[in-house]
């Protein structure tokens, strides 16, 4: 659905009038020499590329199927159609794997009590607050 509605937006924001305030926004890039710290922060065209890629759409021609509106839903559709298959394959594929994993995760036993705790993080919680840490029953 946030796929479907993000290419149905860029195109309806493509045929605007060039004097729009959102396509002058979409089109245009801050001037500003300032840049952070770290990676250059995500713009909107970088996830449109990216979500253009994913559903297998001309990332430098989009645009011109965008300019024809029926033409540009009709590649929606099926582009997202296939991009929801996918999905759903992928996921599936994914399952077995994670109902049924090959390596059984590593026990952590607490060092005051019987407990076993199943993730690491989860025995370092529990040691904090172990009741029988301090000599307390349990
Ligand atoms: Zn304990």
């Amino acid at each position: 659905m946030i796929v479907k509605s993000r290419l149905r937006w860029v195109g309806h924001v493509h045929r605007m009038v060039d004097h729009r305030l959102p396509k002058i926004v979409m089109y245009s890039e801050l001037s500003s020499g300032y840049r952070e710290r770290g990676a250059p922060r995500k713009r909107y065209k970088d996830s449109l590329k990216r979500t253009l890629s994913a559903c297998d759409i001309d990332v430098q021609g989009w645009s011109d199927l965008a300019t024809d509106r029926s033409a540009w839903r009709c590649r929606i559709q099926e582009a997202t159609t296939k991009f929801e298959e996918e999905r759903i394959t992928a996921a599936n594929n994914k399952r077995p794997r994670r109902d049924n994993p090959t390596q059984t995760p590593t026990p952590h036993p607490c060092r005051h009590c019987s407990r076993i705790c199943r993730a690491r993080i989860g025995l370092i919680s529990h040691e904090r607050a172990c009741p029988q840490r301090h000599g307390q029953p349990p």
